[in-house]
């Protein structure tokens, strides 16, 4: 079994925070790493209960996350693609990308508006990384609004931008020192900016999709290591073709993938 690194991305915080304001660009999560195919994300039906539009922010954040204005505008292809579902089944790392409206795992807290859980990947045979699983939680205790509220923004912060943000990281992307971009750590109240990406992401997102993107869509479902049919890390094994990894190492008798 591939042991799976549990890493959150911490995510967007509150204004006021000083940022140094150096202009390094974007940064790709380490490893590097992709979807084999375009994720279809699961955005929780419940909604935002602070979101006072039509279904709480839902379809606003469907809207906002595939939209030629955010990520899938960075490719010729399609990157992601999103419907409102049920959290019931609310697990990470079972290989179907969800984004919670909450924060059932508790993981969110202080300035952090939402976040990424990134920790789920494995290694294809080639050496490169694949991502099975990415989910988003959001933190309830702040105050929420959409572009389809109709009384204006007040101390609110977007759940477009922020979810674009979010989906980011579900995507592959760190953090960029490019202000202004949406792969910035921190956001303002009432700025939804980052709903639409600037080059910065463009060019991080095509570094690591190339300029069309996933040529598939679907999720790999609940099939963690799927993405190699040999040994596994921790696996025994007697010769380095026999691992994903294509490293087997340790004393004649006992050696395992690396
Ligand atoms: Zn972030």
């Amino acid at each position: 079994m591939n042991k799976m690194t549990f890493t959150k991305t911490l995510a967007f915080v509150a204004a006021c925070l000083l940022v140094a304001s150096t202009a390094s660009a974007y940064q790709l999560l380490s490893p590097a790493r992709t979807w084999d195919c375009s994720p279809d994300v699961i955005v929780d039906n419940r909604g935002q209960s602070s979101i006072s539009d039509a279904d709480g922010g839902v379809g606003a954040t469907v809207g906002a996350i595939t939209s030629n204005q955010s990520w899938n505008g960075a490719v010729s292809g399609t990157l992601l693609t999103a419907q409102a579902g049920s959290m019931s089944g609310y697990t990470l790392g079972d290989g179907i990308p969800m984004l919670n409206f909450q924060d059932p795992i508790n993981a969110c807290k202080g300035s952090c508006l939402a976040a990424t859980f990134t920790g789920y990947y494995d290694q294809r045979q080639d050496g490169s990384y694949r991502i099975f699983d990415a989910d988003i939680v959001t933190n309830g205790g702040y105050s929420w609004t959409s572009l389809s509220e109709n009384d204006g923004c007040s101390s609110e912060f977007y759940i477009e931008g922020v979810q674009v943000h979010e989906v980011g990281h579900l995507l592959g992307l760190g953090h960029s020192g490019v202000n202004g971009s949406t792969m910035y750590p921190s956001v303002s109240s009432c700025n939804n900016g980052p709903a639409s990406i600037a080059n910065d992401d463009a060019a991080g997102i095509q570094a690591l999709y190339g300029n069309s993107g996933p040529s598939c869509s679907g999720n790999p479902g609940g099939n963690p290591g799927g993405g190699c049919d040999l040994a596994q890390k921790g696996d025994s094994c007697t010769n380095d073709s026999d691992c994903c990894s294509n490293k087997c190492k340790g004393p004649n008798g006992g050696k395992t993938c690396k």
